[in-house]
């Protein structure tokens, strides 16, 4: 664990100064809710490296890798089964998305399988779909649900296994490492010689997030590090990956979910969205929720 006291960017390649970027003083991060589908809302601090311009949350010095991948290990995520239907359709979309950069005799992993959607919408179109994942209650609906192959491990107990893959992906996963740069580097080392990276995560950088500023619905508690398309470019060069093509990449959430998710981000509006929510003919109705900070990164392995 890096400690704060240093001021020393977490990044390992750089020997920059942080800043404070957003002070908090209301986030108790024993009590912090790890599933993708959380309703916790406190903000975190946040600060800022002077040098390399990456920002990244408080919870990057205040608990160790240990501590995060024990979290990751228990959790379990009703919510997120619930809303299957609508993540599948769009996984589906992501999937026309991408499709240029996949094909059939790719051998594929997905770190961050969670409950198997992506991987049961990939698994036909490509030889050989894996998924790593951490929580054990997700990798076994993955696996008894979508008959998905998916290794219950970390990356570096996975790396012992010396498998390659032609093309790794990462579904909103970059920004839950507490290391994101060792985990590109050992993603370099997972790929072949040809291998390619997809990841999403939101761009920091992107107009919606400015504006928001400290607000930014997706600046929560269990995010570490949030990568705009120049942060993103850097660490991915500084790791043998360039950074070829960036894509929009709009969400489709049930109306019913997109209600309590801004009851959460405008309290005060919370009496609009709970009477909407409650009219039954809306609820299962997909909604495209496009605020444009949400982006599909494509890099390919530069060749020594
Ligand atoms: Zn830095």
């Amino acid at each position: 664990m890096t400690t704060i006291e240093n001021n020393k960017c977490p990044n390992h390649v750089c020997d920059g100064q942080i800043k404070i970027k957003y002070f908090s003083r209301d986030l108790d991060y024993k009590k912090i809710n790890f599933n993708c589908t959380t309703d916790t809302y406190k903000k975190p601090s946040v600060y800022e490296c002077t040098k390399c311009k990456i920002i990244f949350s408080e919870l990057i010095f205040k608990m160790d890798k240990n501590q995060i991948e024990k979290t990751y290990q228990d959790i379990e995520d009703d919510k997120y089964i619930s809303q299957i239907k609508f993540k599948k359709y769009y996984f589906e979309k992501l999937f026309n998305k991408i499709s240029r950069f996949i094909s059939k005799d790719m051998n594929v992993l997905e770190i961050g399988a969670y409950y198997g959607v992506l991987g049961s919408v990939l698994k036909d179109k490509v030889k050989n779909y894996s998924g790593l994942e951490l929580s054990t209650h997700s990798t076994n609906y993955a696996k008894n649900n979508f008959k998905l192959n998916i290794y219950n491990e970390t990356i570096e107990n996975h790396l012992k296994k010396n498998i390659k893959y032609d093309l790794i992906i990462m579904a909103d996963v970059i920004e839950h490492f507490s290391d994101p740069f060792k985990v590109l580097s050992q993603i370099n080392k997972l790929l072949n010689q040809n291998g390619k990276l997809i990841l999403t995560t939101f761009n920091i950088d992107s107009l919606y997030a400015k504006i928001t500023g400290r607000n930014y619905h997706w600046m929560i508690p269990f995010h570490m590090v949030f990568f705009s398309n120049k942060t993103l470019e850097t660490f991915g060069k500084n790791n043998n990956l360039k950074l070829v093509k960036i894509l929009n990449d709009p969400r489709y959430v049930s109306f019913g979910y997109l209600m309590e998710k801004l009851i959460l981000i405008f309290p005060r509006l919370s009496f609009i969205f709970k009477f909407l929510s409650k009219i039954e003919l809306l609820k299962n109705i997909n909604v495209k929720v496009d605020l444009k900070d949400l982006k599909i990164y494509y890099f390919e392995k530069i060749s020594n």
